[in-house]
């Protein structure tokens, strides 16, 4: 009697561990930036390929998630993608500096342990996640920058190109008009100037970020930027910043955020979303739209976030017209927007 009540107790236990294993919902979320994206500006070409690039990566980095893959590796995927596509300011379509050349900045953290790492200001890793990566894995520190990440990228066996690699023409033109504007408004004309210069300050943002939940139940949140257009040598934005642009705590979220970093980093965005779910017991949803659409809102910070929850909760906020966005959740089809609905 006694070895029949405890056997059904043994399976009793199994079938509520395995079936709270078998609802662990996987989930993955990425952007490719925010900012002033309308459709009457935009191509039906480019806006295809932008779509397709999404798509892509959403569907590469889920495979890995379907697969029992870990939420770094599937976001690993998905941010490499976007960095190799000239489309965002990442990796190959990075922006330019002032000094016209361009410098990266990278972040990951891992939710289970609150791991993090983070590289600012390279100017020769090719895949600048894979750098943050290394950073959190084989060094005792979580950021990195300059000459000193360059080479312990490089002594970590990552591939480095030549700074020229980064150049793409229409980023050249990008930076061309905006210096010259900026030389118009000094020189002549304040109002046309000031115009000019805040369409192509609007056009700054394309940062690229991804957040996934695994079978495990393990959040992994990352992104990867060549900051802002115009942006004064050594300036580091908010994405290798930790709390500000990234963000990851099984216990509550994972957050990728793009916008005018400076902001993000003033208001520490990402963290701010975790901490009113955790000290307010705020919905994810509540909680990033707080912080994207009242508080950085009110501060005059422009962009918008991508975040997700243990349970596969998704939320992509953004105060701006555009943000490239994209989710998948279990067994779902993947969604790619640009536009305000
Ligand atoms: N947040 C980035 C930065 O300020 C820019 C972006 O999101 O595109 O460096």
């Amino acid at each position: 009697m006694m070895k029949t009540s405890k056997l059904t107790l043994l399976v009793f236990a199994m079938f509520v561990t395995f079936g709270l294993q078998a609802q662990q919902k996987i989930a993955l979320v990425i952007h490719g930036g925010a900012g002033t994206i309308k459709k009457e500006n935009m191509s039906d070409e480019r806006e295809k390929a932008y779509e397709e690039k999404l798509t892509e990566a959403l569907n590469a980095g889920y495979a890995i998630l379907e697969d029992g893959g870990s939420s770094l590796e599937a976001i690993q995927e998905a941010i490499m993608i976007m960095e190799n596509s000239e489309l965002f300011n990442a990796g190959k379509g990075a922006v330019f500096t002032n000094e016209e050349k361009n410098e990266l900045d990278a972040a990951v953290m891992t939710g289970k342990d609150r791991n993090a790492g983070a590289i600012a200001g390279v100017t020769n890793v090719k895949n600048p996640i894979l750098a943050a990566i290394a950073v959190m894995n084989n060094s005792p520190h979580v950021m990195m920058a300059g000459g000193g990440a360059e080479q312990f990228a490089e002594e970590q066996g990552l591939e480095i190109v030549a700074p020229s690699y980064f150049y793409t023409e229409d980023r050249h033109k990008q930076i061309e008009r905006l210096k010259n504007t900026e030389k118009q408004k000094l020189d002549h004309d304040g109002a046309q100037g000031t115009n000019n210069a805040q369409r192509f300050y609007d056009e700054k943002f394309g940062t690229v970020g991804a957040v996934a939940v695994d079978k495990e139940g393990n959040i992994t949140a990352g992104t990867s930027t060549g900051g802002m257009t115009n942006k004064r040598y050594g300036r580091v934005g908010d994405v290798p910043i930790i709390g500000s642009g990234t963000y990851a705590d099984n216990e509550t979220c994972g957050v990728s955020a793009t916008g005018h970093g400076e902001y993000f980093i003033r208001s520490v965005v990402a963290y701010d979303i975790a901490a009113l779910m955790k000290y307010k017991g705020m919905s994810l949803e509540d909680a990033a739209n707080e912080v994207v659409n009242n508080k950085l809102k009110a501060m005059g910070g422009d962009g918008g976030v991508i975040a997700l929850d243990k349970q596969g909760n998704i939320t992509m906020p953004f105060n701006t017209s555009g943000m490239y966005r994209g989710y998948i959740k279990e067994k779902g089809k993947p969604f790619v927007g640009i536009y305000q609905d």
